[in-house]
């Protein structure tokens, strides 16, 4: 069985856009934030695109925090900030 080039390069595009994704989301999971409403630790990610949403363990806070990512492929800008909104 054969693929087209253009079947080939869609499915590495999709198998591309996968792996960013789970790039990403541990790369958010490592840099968990504390709850900004009771300071635990114990937070979970429960959205990971556009923006990481977080939701508290103990007091069922959620809020949307977006931490500095280093880019998988070099890109590496110095002039992104920390996200942080209610
Ligand atoms: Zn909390």
């Amino acid at each position: 069985m054969s693929y087209s080039s253009e079947a080939r390069q869609k499915a590495e595009m999709m198998i591309r856009a996968a792996e960013a994704l789970m790039f990403r989301r541990r790369r958010l999971c490592s840099l968990a934030p504390r709850c900004p409403h009771c300071r635990v630790t114990n937070v979970q990610l429960v959205e990971s695109a556009p923006l990481a949403r977080w939701k508290c363990r103990a007091c069922k806070h959620r809020w949307t925090y977006e931490p500095i990512i280093m880019e998988k492929r070099n890109a590496i800008s110095s002039d992104r900030q920390d996200v942080v909104l209610d």
